[in-house]
Order: structure tokens, then sequence, then C-alpha cells
């Protein structure tokens, strides 16, 4: 799932997976205090620590995907016609998960044959003819 999405859907999915194992992580260090007592406090330190190490991550993972949204392309999506952001030459459709690429030399397909051959193929490899702004 994570790994047939576009890349910054990709970015969002494992900074939300960072920050509920960094509440998980401070949570069950917290616990760890309520089932151990006095002998918990260490554990619930470590816990504590890791949870807020692992949340800044993630944070920084939310801020390099914003960063990287900002410089991505915006093209229209030659298989569904709704507009996604393209990270680097070759990226998938956020909405329907088509792989869309900017190099002509590793395309099977242009958009203009696409458009062509109609919707017949979901899962076709197809290229659009859009540039960089
Ligand atoms: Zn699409």
């Amino acid at each position: 799932m994570i790994f047939k999405s576009a890349k910054i859907n990709a970015f969002r999915t494992w900074g939300l997976l960072l920050t509920m194992i960094g509440m998980g992580l401070m949570v069950l260090g917290t616990a760890g205090i309520v089932f151990w007592g006095q002998a918990g406090k260490i554990f619930a330190g470590i816990g504590l620590v890791l949870g807020l190490i692992t949340m800044v991550g993630s944070m920084a993972i939310y801020f390099w995907a914003g960063m990287l949204s900002t410089s991505a392309v915006q093209v229209q999506c030659p298989e569904c016609g709704k507009l996604t952001k393209m990270l680097g030459k070759t990226d998938r459709c956020m909405f329907c998960h088509t792989i869309l690429t900017q190099d002509p030399g590793i395309a099977t397909i242009t958009a203009d044959e696409l458009e062509a051959q109609g919707k017949s193929s979901p899962q076709g490899r197809s290229s659009t003819s859009s540039q960089p702004r």
C-alpha cells in the first residue's frame, strides 16, 4: 500500500506512522510507572525520550514533505484527469496510482496515444506532455 502510492503521500504515511509510534512509546513508558512503580521510572524515561525523538523525526519528515511538495510539478493525470503533483521524473498519480513520467525514453505510451486509445487501459504506463513551469 505504502509503496504503491505517490511519493508525497508515502512521506505523509511514514510521518503519520512515526507520530503514532512516538505516541505509543510515550504511553507505554508512562504505563511502566503504573505497572512497576519505582523501577518503571527508568523504563518510562527511556520510553519518553525515544517517543520524543520519534515524534521530532516525524515532524522533520512532514517538514521535508512540505518542502518537496513546493518543488513538485503539478500535472494533469492523463488517466483520471485530476491534477496531481509529481516528485522527480517518475511518480505515481495521487488518485489512481498510474505511473507518470516526464522522461520520453522510459515512457511506453504518450499522452496523445493514451487519448487516442481512450480509457481502455487501466494499468498502462503513461507519459505526460506537461513540462515544469
Ligand atoms: Zn490519475
